[in-house]
């Protein structure tokens, strides 16, 4: 079609070819004959071309003929090969959900690689015997890699498919593709040298290209990949090197502008296309915009930049420690979204709770059913547990078991420990005998406090044992005014078991200052004021109950104890309302019980009363989210919250409350890093991975723990010093990557750990200890939701 913008001035000629006719090489055909007819035909001259020898039907007639046999059969032969068994998708991470069926809308980002850069490559190219073509395409497979952590992955070349010359001069589809293997690791799963890797290239390509005469379809017949409509078959991401074209339209009298369609078309997930041009050399990523967002592939961009440049500095380097990250973005990860410096108490966490003592006595501190505790009153208990503690040797670094059931006493006692100085161990009264056991005896627990129906189920142990209730009448003759002890900020406030890989559950120790930092930070995040109730839900051995208890005694408001039962969403209801709850941080599990609930009959307490439900512990389900929202809340909001006992409850916090979820998303963000703390991930190598891209969650700051009590091989195996600055990393075991935006989201366990209704558990545990057993030969344990 020529369109006429203005007559005898401009002119728009617009060509659009089907590829079922027509390819790249064809496009030059025409520039060159169009120019050469239209000189001539402007002059009155015949046409100066020559008559073709061949039609595109012989040669289709002649490739069915000669492409058959022991030809068609060697050539296939060599592609079952070097395609048997390759992963069915290249998991590039994506921004949203791949939709079930592909719909190649698309789009494209076009950067110029810099001309020294193209040279570097060059000189490379030359001293290793390989193209640029080549080298390319290693480094862009290397991208691949570091973005989707798979080592073996396939790319997709075009071929011009014009092998003889008499059918250069053809307009017509001849392009082929040729879908190229490779295994950036060894038999071992060793990352190779780039080095090597370019070899390895140069060999595939020039082996392909000996095979490349059968069609790409009939090697997706004869490899009979899984049909799936939702990415094409074999490879999902292709490379082209092109050359700028030799013969540019041209026409006597007429000056050109070549108009590129911008067509909203992306033939595969992802297509990198470098065409070098005179002056520069340009390359674009089309990619499919329904997995990706324009920024995440400026992003690829320039990670491509940066590894070419790494490549050419130093191509002896191993294609997973090869520089990737630009500048921008590692200070973003590194220092932007890390920025959490904060100023906080030195002080141990029964100081801060007295402090408060002194400004509010009277104000209520504690309610368990129908009874209840001032500030003061709760205090003067927990003194007189104190000096009863001190009085049996009680102090700094010293262990004491707390055996109870939810109480007033529970709380009483683990106040009274901290403040003998000592560091108080949670056991679970619905434990296992055999784990209490074992917990006791590794703690070497000094004294136990407990509740005198708990007495006889407790197992036996060295340990003094006091009851709360039965002794009471003992401790009561304790001065009830604040002791005195050595403790510090450095000493330790708290030992919390956890599942242990290898059969043995792990206590992790928890100092003054990482507890006392916490609360004072989630007390400023979550803004808690005197005026709040807050509401202590989770099992005293979790470390969320430290979180819910300190955090209402270190501000003034007051703790509701849920009682032993669990309330149902009507029952909960009826408990906001009646004691006053503000806050409640609830297991994902049962918010979804209560949200779903509450659907038929929305309790007003969203509106007004209660202004934050936290959710987390375990992975929380867009579900809940959903439903959540479904209620539009006025003022309760839904945060997310994260974090590993071993790192002091809560690393990072998320709002939920107006998340978009993506069709078909299983994944929601964690949030970002709280006030002195730092979050970075890494991908198995040990590099830091960058936005979008899955990386093992490791954790810094004020929040780390001492360790392992008596595991000094797994706290070195599990902490780290920190790269990036002071103090050490926890390695989490949880895979995450950040957001665009400096949310992290939560991917899921790199390991066998699990949440089974709240309680963390290694499966190693139980596979462990059910291998000890005589006759068990091998086993394995997995968790099944039914
Ligand atoms: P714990 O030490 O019992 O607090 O367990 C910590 C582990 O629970 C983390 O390493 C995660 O695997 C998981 N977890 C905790 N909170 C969340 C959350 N909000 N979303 C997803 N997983 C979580
Ligand atoms: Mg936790």
């Amino acid at each position: 079609t020529l369109l006429c913008l203005e007559p005898g001035a401009d002119y728009l000629l617009l060509l659009s070819m089907h590829h079922t006719v027509s390819d790249a090489w064809s496009m030059d055909v025409i520039q060159r004959e169009l120019t050469l007819l239209y000189a001539a035909f402007t002059q009155g001259h015949l046409s100066p071309l020559p008559e073709l020898a061949l039609q595109y039907a012989d040669i289709a007639a002649w490739q069915r003929q000669w492409l058959s046999g022991t030809i068609l059969e060697t050539q296939l032969a060599w592609w079952r090969e070097q395609l048997a068994g390759v992963p069915e998708l290249l998991t590039l991470p994506t921004d949203r959900p791949r939709p079930a069926v592909q719909s190649f809308r698309g789009a494209s980002h076009a950067f110029t690689l810099p001309p020294e850069l193209v040279q570097g490559l060059r000189q490379l190219s030359r001293s290793q015997g390989t193209t640029l073509f080549m080298t390319l395409l290693a480094a862009f497979q290397v991208l691949l890699m570091r973005h989707s952590g798979q080592a073996d992955l396939v790319v997709g070349v075009p071929v011009a498919g014009r092998t003889r010359v008499e059918v250069e001069p053809l307009i017509g589809l001849f392009v082929n593709t040729l879908a190229l293997r490779s295994q950036l690791a060894d038999a071992d799963g060793a990352p190779l040298s780039f080095h090597t890797l370019l070899a390895q290239v140069r060999q595939t390509v020039l082996e392909a290209q000996r095979h490349q005469d059968v069609p790409f379809e009939q090697v997706v017949e004869a490899l009979q990949p899984s049909r799936n409509l939702s990415h094409s078959p074999l490879f999902q991401v292709m490379f082209n090197l092109l050359q700028a074209s030799e013969t540019p339209l041209q026409l006597p009298g007429v000056a050109i502008e070549l108009w590129e369609a911008d067509d909203a078309v992306a033939k595969f997930d992802l297509t990198l296309s470098v065409v070098e041009e005179r002056e520069a050399t340009i390359a674009a990523l089309e990619y499919n915009t329904d997995l990706f967002d324009a920024a995440t592939i400026v992003r690829m961009a320039g990670h491509f930049q940066t590894l070419l440049a790494g490549v050419v500095a130093d191509p002896a380097q191993s294609v997973a420690t090869l520089p990737m990250l630009t500048a921008d973005e590692r200070e973003q990860l590194l220092v932007t979204w890390n920025d959490t410096v904060a100023e906080y108490p030195q002080a141990c966490i029964h100081e801060l709770f007295e402090a408060q003592v002194a400004r509010t006595p009277d104000a209520v501190a504690l309610i368990f059913e129908d009874q209840q505790l001032s500030y003061a009153e709760l205090n003067s208990r927990a003194n007189q547990v104190a000096h009863q503690l001190q009085a049996l040797g009680v102090g700094p670094e010293v262990l004491v078991g707390l055996c109870v059931e939810r109480s007033l006493e529970m709380v009483v006692g683990l106040l009274g420990i901290l403040k003998a100085g000592g560091a108080y161990v949670p056991l679970d009264p619905s434990y296992p005998e055999e784990r209490l056991a074992f917990m006791l005896a590794d703690a070497a627990v000094a004294v136990l406090l407990t509740q005198a129906h708990l007495r006889t189920t407790l197992p036996a142990t060295d340990a003094q044992v006091i009851c709360l209730d039965a002794d009471w009448p003992m401790i009561a003759t304790q001065p009830t005014t604040n002791p005195v002890s050595r403790v510090q900020p450095d000493h330790l406030a708290y030992v919390i078991y956890t599942s242990g890989s290898t059969g043995r559950p792990k206590g992790v120790m928890i100092a003054h200052y990482a507890l006392a930092a916490h609360i004072v930070t989630v007390c400023r995040h979550y803004a808690i004021t005197a005026q709040d109730r807050i509401l202590q839900f989770a099992a005293f051995s979790f470390d969320a109950a430290q979180e819910q208890i300190f955090a209402a005694l270190a501000s003034g408001a007051t703790l509701v104890l849920r009682s032993q039962t669990l309330w149902d969403g009507s029952e909960f209801a009826r408990q906001v309302s009646h004691t006053g709850i503000t806050i409640a941080d609830l297991p994902p599990g049962y918010a979804l019980q209560l949200v779903s609930a509450w659907q038929g009959a929305r309790p007003t307490f969203l509106d007004q009363q209660v202004r934050l439900v936290l959710v987390g512990g375990e992975a929380v389900r867009p579900e809940l989210v959903r439903q959540w929202q479904a209620l539009a809340p006025k003022v309760t909001r839904l945060l997310n919250v994260y974090g590993p006992t071993e790192t002091t409850i809560t690393a990072t916090v998320g709002d939920l409350s107006s998340y978009t979820i993506a069709a078909g998303a299983v994944n929601l963000p964690i949030g970002r890093p709280l006030a002195g703390r730092q979050a970075y991930l890494f991908d198995p190598c040990g590099q830091l991975v960058p936005i979008g891209v899955a990386g093992e969650l490791f954790l810094g700051g004020e929040g780390v723990a001492r360790g392992y009590l008596n595991r000094p091989e797994l706290t070195a195996e599990k902490f780290i010093a920190n790269p990036f600055g002071e103090g050490r990393l926890y390695r989490t075991g949880d895979l995450a990557r950040w957001l665009p935006d400096g949310n992290l989201e939560y991917l899921g366990r790199i390991d066998q750990q699990v949440k089974l209704r709240g309680f963390r558990i290694e499966l190693g545990e139980i596979e462990s200890v059910l291998s000890s057993h005589p006759v068990v030969q091998e086993v394995a344990v997995v968790v099944r939701e039914d």
